[in-house]
């Protein structure tokens, strides 16, 4: 892992982040370890090497915390994204915790928050997570089965582990999103589509896979479209899965679900009388 100085942590949002409502991003890493077979940020640029490394290199900005000490009031307010190009809770973040101390840096500003991640590890922050008015930590649950993720994703955590950090967050008070994003093969529709309506996220998010032919930025890599192909998945069974799902709940599906959570204004300071019996 390669540590560096990093000129800044907040970036201005661009792509379906910035179309979605965003004002910036916030990178605490490059590259991610979890390596994910279809992972977009391997095609774009901010990555520094071929997309068949992806996976196996990791930079971290060993100055992030610092950083967003003296950036964070830029983004007060405002809606950020944690983060777009790398997961902040992969493995490495244990013991660095560049992303508790972004949190921590970016707590007295209030900006209106989203975290995205699959690492469990997210929970080790709920006591600084809770400190924010508006706040979503959106969990990657992209399939049902772990034999399908073990094939898309060997590297990542078990999914067991993702829902347990779901209900603990909710347990806390935290909106949480659920992506099921890109949907991956679905072992059991019907149990999946059981299990999201049971627990029913503040927000849901299905997304097919994508093929843009490497014409396009964010793309899926060949290496996991063999795998669906493999695994006999289609656009149609995909079209199948999402209407099932909507029998329940609401489902965005692509870009349409990644938006800010709501302003929250703060709670009106006490009044003379409040309180007096
Ligand atoms: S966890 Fe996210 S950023 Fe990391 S490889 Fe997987 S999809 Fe890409």
């Amino acid at each position: 892992m390669e540590l560096i100085e990093s000129k800044s942590i907040f970036s201005p949002a661009t792509g379906f982040i910035k179309r979605g409502g965003f004002e910036w991003t916030c990178n605490p890493y490059i590259g991610c370890t979890y390596g994910c077979a279809y992972c977009y940020a391997a095609f774009l640029p901010q990555a520094k090497r071929p997309p068949e490394e992806w996976g196996r290199w990791l930079t971290a900005k060993k100055n992030a915390a610092a950083l967003a000490e003296r950036q964070a009031r830029k983004v007060a307010g405002q809606a950020v994204y944690l983060s777009s190009v790398t997961d902040p809770y992969q493995p490495a973040e244990r013991s660095l915790m560049l992303t508790r101390g972004i949190l921590e840096a970016l707590v007295e500003h209030q900006p209106r928050l989203t975290v995205q991640t699959r690492g469990p590890l997210v929970v080790r922050d709920i006591d600084v997570l809770q400190q924010f008015r508006s706040v979503r930590v959106n969990v990657s649950v992209p399939t049902d089965s772990d034999e399908v993720r073990k094939q898309f994703e060997p590297k990542a955590p078990p999914l067991e582990k993702r829902w347990a950090a779901l209900r603990e967050l909710r347990a806390a008070g935290i909106s949480v999103g659920v992506c099921v994003t890109p949907t991956l093969p679905i072992a059991d529709v019907e149990a999946f589509a059981n299990l999201l309506a049971e627990f029913r996220p503040d927000v849901l998010v299905c997304q097919d896979f994508h093929d843009a032919g490497g014409g396009f930025g964010a793309d899926t890599g060949d290496a996991a479209l063999a795998i669906r192909k493999e695994l006999q998945w289609t656009a149609a069974k995909y079209r199948k899965f999402v209407d099932r799902l909507r029998r329940d709940q609401h489902v965005y599906e692509g870009e349409a679900g990644f938006f800010p959570p709501p302003q929250v204004e703060p709670a009106a300071a006490p009044g003379l009388f409040d309180g007096v019996a």
